[in-house]
């Protein structure tokens, strides 16, 4: 069985007054996102959206400014994606979606061993996602179109790292 990931579509990530935007490249990838989360509805596949979601003083912000901070309007999955009450939502406060979440244990249940991932930044979230799937024994797609970076240069590194060195299918 097949899940789709969706990493990191939220405010503070992709609208331009967001804490930590992710410029242009983010915005971009939205209807991307939509056709292939219709796709996964149509094929009755489970949907999950991994938002980051923060304590006021967390460690990250030593790195990071300050983002995504549970319970403000930064942390929320934007409006102009697919989102929908039966979708699987998962809260993280480190790269990895699956570093002290349910995530594995979500997919596990459900019989998915074939992950899809999109969503932002592919050099960071995606990326540490991806490497701990892998990690995990999973399957994992990368949706080549479906994944975006402020640092295009990065983004590229991240996707020959995740295809060449983790043995991750990167998609059209
Ligand atoms: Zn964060």
């Amino acid at each position: 069985m097949e899940a789709l990931i969706v990493i990191d579509m939220l405010n503070d990530f992709i609208l331009k007054d967001g804490a930590l935007y992710s410029g242009k490249k983010g915005e971009e990838i939205v209807s991307f996102i939509n056709k292939e989360i219709k796709n996964f509805r149509k094929a009755k596949n489970p949907i999950v959206f991994v938002c980051d979601n923060h304590e006021m003083d967390d460690k990250e912000f030593e790195m990071f400014p300050p983002h995504c901070i549970a319970g403000e309007k930064g942390s929320n999955i934007i409006k102009d994606i697919d989102f929908r009450k039966e979708d699987k939502v998962i809260k993280k406060r480190r790269y990895s979606s699956f570093f002290g979440t349910d995530l594995d244990i979500y997919l596990r249940e459900k019989e998915i061993d074939e992950i899809y991932l999109v969503g932002v930044c592919t050099n960071i979230c995606v990326l540490y996602t991806a490497a701990d799937a892998r990690n995990l024994g999973y399957k994992v797609n990368i949706y080549k179109n479906g994944v975006a970076s402020f640092d295009e240069e990065a983004h590229k590194f991240a996707l020959k790292e995740a295809e060449k060195t983790l043995g991750c299918n990167i998609l059209y």
